[in-house]
């Protein structure tokens, strides 16, 4: 198995100063690792209390959520990838189900805020998964392959370690339903196939996770499952005591 990756997704929870209380928490009960990646996602305004939390640890790196494809300009509200890498980042979360289904973002779009990753030298996680109705039309496989090949459509000559893929069914996501470790594999398999069609065997080395009401009693189930890579994890990453049990899985 590769070293897994385990990463929490805050969503908008945790502030600037309830991260700075979580980090404290987390970072003091979790020693450096050599065996396993961890990687926070906290809200863009909580990105610097994260990335100087863990600025001395090579083992925890800070996420930024959602980025605009821009280097800069006239976008309200917006943070693009050079200003989130200066702020800390060193991994961008691209094509979560909720930035595409609330926000609506295209597979298009996804594309764009890889290439922008790439060029700002940040890490990507690309987040792949279909909807119930998709799932329950027997399209799992079409959607994912697709949000994966239109994706990673403008970097896939650029892709290298600094890719990572998670696949998380939406219809899994806050919702207390999980895939079964089996169905995970299943879909993980796929998508290492389209990986390796696409840029040979380096799509070997890059770890797709799983995400999806992960919680403390499943994730151990799911991180053994074949080529499960790693974890994505919402809601029990939000508070301190889940997040180091599932850190430590
Ligand atoms: C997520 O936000 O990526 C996620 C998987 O959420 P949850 O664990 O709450 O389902």
């Amino acid at each position: 198995m590769k070293r897994p990756v385990l990463a929490a997704n805050w969503k908008m929870n945790n502030g600037p100063t309830a991260a700075r209380t979580f980090m404290n928490t987390f970072l003091a009960s979790y020693p450096p690792r050599a065996d396993r990646t961890i990687i926070i996602f906290p809200p863009a305004v909580a990105l610097t209390t994260v990335a100087s939390a863990t600025a001395n640890r090579e083992d925890v790196l800070a996420g930024i959520q959602n980025i605009h494809w821009a280097e800069k300009g006239a976008f309200t509200g917006e943070i693009s990838a050079p200003m989130a890498k200066d702020a800390g980042a060193r991994v961008v979360l691209i094509g979560h189900s909720e930035r595409r289904h609330i926000f609506g973002e295209t597979d298009a779009q996804c594309a764009k805020k890889c290439v922008a990753s790439s060029r700002a030298k940040l890490a990507f996680m690309l987040c792949v998964g279909e909807t119930i109705g998709e799932r329950e039309a027997g399209e799992t496989e079409r959607v994912v392959t697709r949000q994966l090949r239109e994706g990673l459509s403008q970097t896939a000559n650029l892709i290298s370690a600094d890719l990572l893929i998670a696949y998380e069914p939406v219809w899994a996501i806050g919702t207390g339903l999980t895939a079964s470790a089996g169905d995970a594999s299943a879909i993980h398999t796929v998508l290492r196939s389209e990986l390796c069609q696409m840029i040979g065997t380096k799509g070997d080395e890059i770890p797709i996770l799983y995400g999806g009401s992960v919680n403390t009693e499943n994730a151990a189930g799911l991180l053994a499952a074949p080529e499960v890579d790693g974890l994505l994890v919402g809601g029990a990453s939000v508070e301190p005591a889940s997040w180091l049990t599932i850190a430590q899985t």
